[in-house]
C-alpha cells in the first residue's frame, strides 16, 4: 500500500506541488497524465527523495516517512522500496548492463556480487537482452538501452515502480519493445507509478489515471472515466490535443 498525503514541494517560488494526496493498493497500475511543466516528474522524485519535499507524508508498504523531519535513514527505507526508470535511461556509460544491473544490488541491497551478478543475468534473460550482457550502453539501441533500465528496477524487486516518461526520448521505432516489457511487468502484479504521453498504452495498462495541472491533481478515475467522460475543462483540452 502507498498513502501520500499533502505532499508539497517548490523550488523556492510557488510551489510545483500543492498538497498532493494519493492512494495506490499493492499491484495497481496507476499512470499520470499531464502537460508539461505541471509537476509530474516532481511528484515521481519526491517519493524517493531525488527532489526533497517541503511537507507531507509518505507510505510505502512498511515504511513511513515525514517529509519535514526525514533523517537520512529515513530517505535510505524509502529509497529501498522504490525503483526508478527514467526518460534518459540514466545508465552507467562506463559499465556493461549486466554491471548496471548489478550495481545497486550490491551498493544498496549488500548483496554479494555472485549473487547480484547472477541476478542480473536472470534480469537480462527476461528483458530479452541475455546476448547483450557484457555490451556498454554506448553499443546499444535506445530501445535496448531503455530495457537494462527498467531490468536495473526489475531487479530491485521494490515495492513500486516508478517510470518517468520511459519512451519519450526514444525513436519512435524503439517505444513497442519497450512498451511490451513494461507489459510484463505489469503481469507480475508489480505496483507501477508511469508518467507516459502514450495514450493508447495509458488506457491499456491503468487501473486508474491521474490527471495532473498546476501542481496538483485535477482528475482521478478510470481509464474509462477519464478518457471516455473527462469532467475538468483544463482535461478536456489537454486530451483534444494528445490524442
Ligand atoms: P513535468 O514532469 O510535469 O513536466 P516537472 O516536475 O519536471 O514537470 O517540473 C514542474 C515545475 O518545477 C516546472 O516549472 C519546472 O521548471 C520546475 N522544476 C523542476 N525541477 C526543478 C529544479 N530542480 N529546480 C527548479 N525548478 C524545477
Ligand atoms: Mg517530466
Amino acid at each position: 500500500m502507498i498513502d501520500i498525503s499533502g505532499l508539497t514541494k517548490h523550488f523556492g517560488g510557488g510551489p510545483v506541488l500543492n498538497n498532493i494526496d494519493l492512494q495506490i493498493a499493492d499491484g495497481e497500475r496507476v499512470v499520470v497524465i499531464g502537460p508539461s511543466g505541471t509537476g509530474k516528474s516532481t511528484l515521481l522524485r519526491c517519493l524517493n527523495f531525488l527532489d526533497v519535499p517541503q511537507a507531507g507524508r509518505i507510505t510505502i508498504g512498511d515504511v513511513t516517512v515525514d517529509a519535514a523531519k526525514a533523517g537520512k535513514a529515513d530517505v535510505l527505507a524509502l529509497r529501498r522500496r522504490t525503483a526508478m526508470v527514467f526518460q534518459n535511461y540514466a545508465l552507467f556509460a562506463n559499465k556493461t548492463a549486466k554491471q548496471n544491473i548489478m550495481e545497486a544490488l550490491v551498493t544498496v541491497q549488500k548483496r554479494s556480487k555472485a549473487e547480484a551478478g547472477e541476478r542480473a543475468l536472470a534480469v537480462l534473460a527476461e528483458t530479452g537482452l541475455a546476448d547483450k550482457a557484457d555490451s556498454y550502453p554506448a553499443a546499444l539501441s535506445g530501445g535496448q538501452q531503455q530495457r537494462v533500465g527498467i531490468g536495473r528496477a526489475m531487479a530491485l524487486e521494490a515495492e513500486l515502480m516508478l517510470f518517468d516518461e520511459p519512451t519519450s526520448a526514444l525513436d519512435p521505432e524503439w517505444v513497442g519493445e519497450v512498451l511490451d516489457l513494461m507489459r510484463a511487468v505489469a503481469e507480475r502484479k508489480q505496483t507501477m507509478l508511469i508518467v507516459t504521453h502514450e495514450m493508447q498504452f495509458a488506457r491499456e495498462i491503468a487501473d486508474r489515471v491521474i490527471f495532473m495541472d498546476g501542481g496538483k491533481i485535477v482528475e482521478n478515475g478510470a481509464p474509462s472515466e477519464i478518457f471516455g467522460s473527462p469532467k475538468d475543462a483544463r482535461l478536456q483540452k489537454f486530451l483534444k490535443r494528445v490524442e
